[in-house]
């Protein structure tokens, strides 16, 4: 992939850090204060506090360089150009001293409104039902550029077939990378499973732009009570896979499912489906995070590739 990007999913690129801030605040306002923000597996985060009130979101990187960023920012480029769900708003990405940043706005946490989930489930139906061929070329499934899902090389290569794209460049790409954990009988439950691919994953009735990397910390609550998307690993694929991720990690609340169900039917068999796709994030953190794991990975392949 030569990493060009779709004209509206194009992100302003400072040569510094200073450039980026004097761009975007002006002469007359000042940085008063720089406060660390906890929460993130990856990257340092700071919030700016500016002389006029306001507040700016900072994300720092020492040891990615500045393509990382770049490929989050057109992931939330993507998102709030569906202007289905809010995302914050980007300033711009770059390097200072070797350190990679990303600049945007501040979400001030805040209150969920009454109806949050709701809201929640069907904001994140109408995103899925939303137009996505802009990000594919002439193809169904992928994205234009390669990008990562926590700190893991994410694969986007376009193809036809959603199945396809899946063994491909979903878990193949990551059985390769954690090759070194299984034993010559799990491998080959893998290869059975992959196999298999066809006969447990369906196909969907529409390419969905997904948000790829969506748990319970990649959303935050806005100023209006409402959804804020963050961190996401976009790219177009099945909508189940989507749901599969927030259920990996204990769930959703019951409103946001009942709600997004009530605009995207769910389609039986989606239990079997839901431990593919997500076998999918738990090699992933396999190969992130290491041996704690590895268990459920090979329940998964051992129930799969029988
Ligand atoms: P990482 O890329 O390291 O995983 P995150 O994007 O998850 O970092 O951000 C770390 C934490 O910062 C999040 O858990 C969230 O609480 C907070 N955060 C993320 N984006 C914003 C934002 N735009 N405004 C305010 N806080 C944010």
């Amino acid at each position: 992939m030569d990493g060009s990007v779709n004209n509206n999913l194009s992100i302003r690129r400072f040569s510094s850090l200073q450039d980026a801030l004097m761009e975007h605040l002006g002469q007359k306002t000042d940085i008063l204060r720089i406060n660390p923000v906890h929460g993130g597996d990856i990257n340092d985060a700071y919030m700016l506090n500016l002389s006029d009130g306001n507040c700016l979101f900072l994300k720092m990187n020492g040891e990615k360089d500045e393509e990382f960023f770049l490929r989050e920012a057109e992931g939330l480029l993507a998102i709030g150009n569906t202007g289905r769900i809010d995302v914050p708003k980007l300033i711009g990405y770059g390097s200072d001293e070797g350190k990679a940043f990303l600049l945007m706005e501040f979400i001030r946490s805040s209150p969920k409104a009454p109806d949050f989930h709701e809201d929640f489930g069907h904001k994140l139906a109408a995103m899925h039902l939303d137009s996505c061929s802009a990000y594919t070329g002439f193809k169904n499934f992928g994205f234009i550029s390669d990008n990562y899902i926590g700190g893991g090389r994410q694969e986007n290569t376009p193809e036809e077939k959603w199945i396809v794209f899946f063994r491909e460049h979903r878990l193949l790409p990551q059985l390769r990378l954690a090759e070194g954990y299984f034993d010559s009988s799990s491998l080959k439950a893998f290869d059975r499973l992959l196999e298999r691919l066809g006969d447990i994953l369906t196909e969907p009735w529409k390419p969905s732009l997904l948000h790829g990397d969506l748990w319970s910390g990649n959303y935050m609550t806005g100023a209006d009570g409402k959804v804020v998307l963050i961190d996401p690993a976009v790219y177009v694929g099945h909508p189940e896979a989507d749901i599969a991720m927030t259920e990996l990690f204990g769930g959703f609340s019951r409103v946001f499912y009942d709600s997004y169900y009530e605009v995207i039917e769910r389609i039986p068999g989606y239990e079997d489906r839901r431990e593919i796709y997500n076998l999918y994030h738990l090699l992933n953190h396999l190969n992130l995070f290491g041996q704690t794991y590895l268990s459920p990975v090979l329940n998964i392949i051992r129930k799969f590739g029988r």
